[in-house]
């Protein structure tokens, strides 16, 4: 039998953790560490295994997706929906929101983390909304950015999965496997991005954002990688993998 080996002998030189905001630098690019052959195999295997993957949000529209992302930050995706299945119930469009009201969505939101914050930023985002794109979300990135509370990893998600456009949103799922397996090294968010977009073939970007998610989060656990179910572990080029 293979032993398991610690995460903390892991040789790899990939960053054990995502930077947090204040340590964000932009870093040189790194080349993948996998051939052309292994980057495909790779993304078929995901392919085979997750044919129509989906993002675990709940939402109704563009505008309620945006805002389940807006209230996604540093919270679970289990916990946001179940905040957003009663608020979305009274509240889908940017105008009903604002008749809701600030206090009343604070309230509605209260079990998310950072709470206070978030309602302030969707209140602020939806006044923008009805100003600047007549109530509708803008399928463009600038204009996305430019929306409170709303910085480039929720633009891509929102690009990718309203607007079917083939952005990777790099959050820490994204960026552990991206790191481990070898596929994207970087040592931060924007440099594992730009990274991803120069390997990923074009037939696999529309899902590679949601294939890599749910392999981080089910599969290469942040703690302990599941390596002996892992798909692509022959692939993988992560030293500590537990097999
Ligand atoms: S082999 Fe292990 S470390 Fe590599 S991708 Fe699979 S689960 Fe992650």
């Amino acid at each position: 039998m293979t032993k398991s080996t610690p995460l903390s002998q892991n040789k790899s030189r990939a960053p054990a953790k995502m930077p947090t905001r204040n340590s964000r630098r932009k870093g040189p690019l790194r080349r993948t560490r996998l051939s052309r052959t292994e980057i495909d195999t790779l993304f078929a295997r995901l392919e085979e295994k997750m044919p129509e993957p989906r993002g675990e949000l709940d939402y109704i529209n563009p505008y309620t997706l945006l805002v389940a992302v807006v209230l996604s930050a540093q919270a679970t995706d289990v916990g946001v929906n179940k905040a957003t299945g009663p608020l979305f119930a009274v509240a889908d469009t940017p105008q009903k929101m604002l008749a809701l009201g600030e206090e009343r969505l604070r309230e509605a939101i209260r079990t998310i983390g950072l709470y206070r914050n978030k309602a302030k930023n969707v209140i602020a985002l939806s006044k923008r909304l009805i100003e600047d794109h007549g109530g509708n979300v803008p399928a463009d990135r600038a204009a996305l950015e430019k929306l409170p509370g709303v910085g480039r990893k929720t633009a891509n998600v929102v690009l990718n999965t309203a607007f079917r456009q083939p952005t990777i949103a790099v959050d820490t799922h994204i960026f552990r496997v991206a790191n481990r397996t070898g596929l994207a090294p970087g040592n931060d968010p924007l440099a594992v991005e730009q990274g991803l977009e120069r390997v990923v073939p074009e037939r696999y970007r529309l899902h590679a954002h949601h294939w890599l998610i749910l392999h981080g989060r089910y599969v290469c656990k942040a703690r302990k990688p599941d390596c002996p179910a892992c798909v692509i572990s022959d692939i993988c080029k992560f030293a500590g993998k537990t097999l």
